[in-house]
């Protein structure tokens, strides 16, 4: 008798078999099945505002929908964003870029992809300050670099120039900041950013700077772009920036990169042959947000402080949790450990509990190199705040 012939599994590539899918993503992806059940889900997971995008902005990607503007556009974007992503760096930051320098992208995370892909060999070193976006050691991977993870527990999770130095062996060759970092809201001193880039180049090294969170911090931090560097120091940097946090854009996935020209040729390279253009009408969108009114990012932004006071306050509370301070972003990062006792061992089984005990989803600390801590996102209402800490506190108080 013939046997059915069975399939063969998928012969998934090397370098995409070695990637770990990312955790964010399923997070928020738990939270929207759960609601799709019926289910009163807290979802304190979700990396999104919970702002709807500003009016302004929508119109006008009306107004370039009814225009025709629905084709494709060149690969670095239409000359309109180019300019006004060029005049906000110059306006904030004094930072002179040129056409040239400047790209749109499928939001950040295409940015920090091209630039990665852009620059690594097999083998090359990355150094990665903990806790990262999930998405950084997983792009190195599929470059096929190798991710040097960097320690910052001891200082808080604050980053600082000399343990970026002692990192440094000869194959090192970038280096990917984040600030303010997501997921623990720090954000990299002005000073010892200017150190960081001084010892990047002292090393032939170069670095990206993820700012997507570049509008959301809290004084007395302030607003800083590694772009207000010196341009020697600027030539060593491919800027990745976002329209997603600041603008509450997510789902137009637009954003753009800053580099020197021949980063931004080789980046434009893979774009050409991956997604070619970010989408035109988002694109046109993008360019009435930064050139129309900024009031819906104060707006956000003092929303946001509303509720990082309240939170942080009431995290601290909970008996066994400690919470650091934090001074961007909207994410507060626990450390659970004092939590987790009995059968509750890691980070991942405080948010599993909380998630089947109390239909609550937060995002694991291990997937960001931090087990033992959880993210909880602060990018919804302080009603569902409350309740979540309610939730929050009965699963720490089962564990301690
Ligand atoms: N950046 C957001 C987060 O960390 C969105 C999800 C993602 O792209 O990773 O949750």
């Amino acid at each position: 008798m013939m046997t059915k012939p069975t399939a063969a599994a998928f012969p998934v590539s090397d370098n995409v078999a070695e990637m770990k899918a990312s955790s964010t993503l399923a997070a928020m992806q738990a939270a929207e099945a759960m609601r799709a059940a019926g289910v009163d889900v807290v979802d304190l997971g979700a990396g999104e505002p919970d702002f709807d995008t500003p009016q302004n902005i929508k119109d006008a990607a009306a107004e370039a929908m009814r225009a025709g503007r629905t084709k494709y556009t060149p690969t670095a974007g239409i000359r309109e964003l180019q300019q006004a992503i060029i005049g906000f760096y110059q306006r904030e930051f004094g930072a002179g870029y040129e056409r040239n320098e400047v790209m749109a992208t499928a939001g950040g995370k295409q940015a920090v992809f091209n630039a990665v892909v852009s620059l690594i060999n097999p083998g090359d070193e990355v150094l990665i300050p903990k806790p990262y976006w999930v998405t950084f050691p997983e792009i190195v991977t599929f470059a096929r670099g190798k991710s040097v993870f960097i320690e910052t527990e001891e200082n808080d999770f604050v980053l600082t120039a000399d343990v970026i130095r002692q990192a440094i062996t000869p194959r090192t060759k970038l280096i990917i900041l984040n600030s303010p970092s997501n997921p623990s809201g720090r954000v990299i001193p002005p000073s010892e950013f200017k150190q960081i880039m001084e010892i990047v180049a002292e090393h032939g090294l170069y670095a990206i700077s993820d700012e997507c969170y570049l509008r959301y911090v809290y004084p007395p931090a302030t607003v800083f772009s590694a772009a207000s560097m010196r341009p020697e120091l600027r030539r060593r940097l491919c800027i990745a920036g976002s329209f997603s946090k600041t603008y509450a854009m997510t789902g137009w996935r637009v954003g753009y990169s800053l580099a020197n020209a021949e980063w931004t040729r080789a980046m434009l390279k893979v774009q050409g042959h991956s997604t070619s253009n970010a989408t035109s009408i988002s694109q046109a969108a993008a360019t009435e947000a930064l050139n129309g009114p900024q009031e819906s990012v104060a707006t956000m932004l003092a929303e946001y402080t509303r509720r990082r006071e309240w939170l942080l306050g009431a995290l601290n509370n909970i008996p066994g949790l400690r919470c650091p301070q934090s001074e961007g972003a909207f994410y507060a990062f626990p450390d659970v450990r004092g939590c987790c006792k009995g059968k509750l061992r890691t980070s991942g089984d405080f948010a599993n509990e909380l998630l089947e005990k109390e239909q609550t989803v937060v995002t694991d600390g291990a997937g960001f190199g931090a087990e033992g801590f959880i993210r909880i996102s602060y990018a919804t209402s302080l009603d569902r705040l409350a309740e979540g800490v309610k939730r929050i506190r009965r699963v720490a108080e089962g564990g301690v």
